[in-house]
């Protein structure tokens, strides 16, 4: 007989809680996004990561595509 511990402290929120905007890493500079699922999201758009900044933000779901720092690019 054994609970479970309770992590009273709550270090970790829970998932969802929360509206932060999803973070894809990426290998290349061109990404599409269509927002999610079907169902879900927006029209399908292409978006280019700017090689001096490394990320970009999709203006319809503020979902951010991170170049990936290994990412073989010229
Ligand atoms: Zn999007």
């Amino acid at each position: 007989m054994s609970e479970k511990p309770v992590d009273l402290d709550g270090d970790l929120p829970p998932t969802g809680a929360y509206d932060t905007p999803e973070t894809v890493v990426v290998q290349t500079t061109r990404v599409s996004c269509d927002g999610g699922g079907p169902g879900l999201g927006h029209p399908r758009v292409w978006l280019q990561i700017p090689l001096d900044r490394g990320w970009v933000e999709c203006g319809y779901c503020d979902k951010r595509f991170v170049l990936d720092e290994n990412a073989d690019v010229h």
